[in-house]
């Protein structure tokens, strides 16, 4: 059974109509990309998946069970976002282990806010403690754990967030453009570090970017997007030897 189903998914922003039709099948431990020029809808094709914005119209299924109502948590994904910002003052063990001790202390407080001996306290919880080593050893920041961001570079910082996104083990993985901020050389690095880690966790990844080398690098499908609608689905291979239109064609660059 598809993990992911998007049947006929409408979306508007009050009159204007941003994606008027969209379906599509996405399997277990599929890396998808969806590719298309900026402004195409993609993000907002995303944030609906994760149940950070409403559907307009259309199904949207997880394993064949309707999710339109689940809040994001009920979902289990984990979204990573364009920009992050570690917090300057925790450790990176702290950084990474912090969603987690969002979700214990609100479990017994229902409030939102905890202070540092609370964080301290939490962060021996046995459970706690082993899910941040390990996304930590997944990312290959075990000797770091006692810095802080100031006393990290770049790739480190960027691979702390990656970290702190994803240590709540989730069933989907959303990534939205993670590494445009990134300069050549590392965003080069970070998507084999990605791509490294699909293959370790073999969860579903949907993966947004408007960049043609990311998605023939690191999909195991595309979906070639232009103004909310598909233009093309396919692995990276089918894709530039086979383009369906000009459009894909002069997006992935591929001879017409
Ligand atoms: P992409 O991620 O592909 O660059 P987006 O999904 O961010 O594209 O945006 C698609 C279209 O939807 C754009 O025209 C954008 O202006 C519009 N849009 C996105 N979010 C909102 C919003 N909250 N309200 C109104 N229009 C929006
Ligand atoms: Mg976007």
């Amino acid at each position: 059974m598809p993990q992911i189903t998007l049947g006929n998914i409408r979306k508007s922003f009050g009159s204007s109509t941003v994606i008027p039709d969209f379906s599509a099948q996405i399997e277990d431990g599929e890396f998808l990309v969806l590719l298309g020029p900026s402004g195409c809808g993609k993000s907002t094709l995303l944030r609906m998946i994760a149940g950070l914005s409403d559907i307009s119209g259309g199904d949207l299924r997880f394993d064949g069970t309707a999710v339109n109502e689940w809040t994001p948590s009920q979902r289990g994904v984990a979204f990573v976002f364009q920009s992050y910002a570690l917090y300057p003052h925790m450790t990176v063990r702290e950084n990474i282990a912090f969603p987690l001790i969002m979700d214990a202390f609100q479990k017994w407080y229902h409030i939102p806010v905890v202070n540092s001996v609370m964080r301290w306290k939490l962060m021996r919880r046995p459970d706690i403690a082993e899910r941040t080593d390990h996304i930590a050893r997944q990312l290959e920041l075990t000797p770091m754990m006692d810095r802080r961001p100031a006393n990290l570079s770049g790739g480190q910082r960027q691979r702390v967030a990656l970290a702190r996104s994803l240590v709540r083990d989730p069933s989907l993985y959303l990534l939205d453009e993670p590494l445009s901020n990134l300069d050549a050389k590392l965003r080069t690095q970070m998507r084999s570090e990605i791509s490294a880690l699909h293959k370790r966790v073999k969860k579903t990844f949907i993966y947004v970017t408007h960049d043609q080398v990311e998605a023939m690098t690191m999909a195991t499908k595309i979906i070639v997007m232009n103004k909310g609608e598909i233009q093309q689905i396919g692995t990276p291979d089918e894709i530039y030897a086979n383009p369906a239109n000009t459009f894909v064609a002069r997006f992935v660059g591929a001879p017409p």
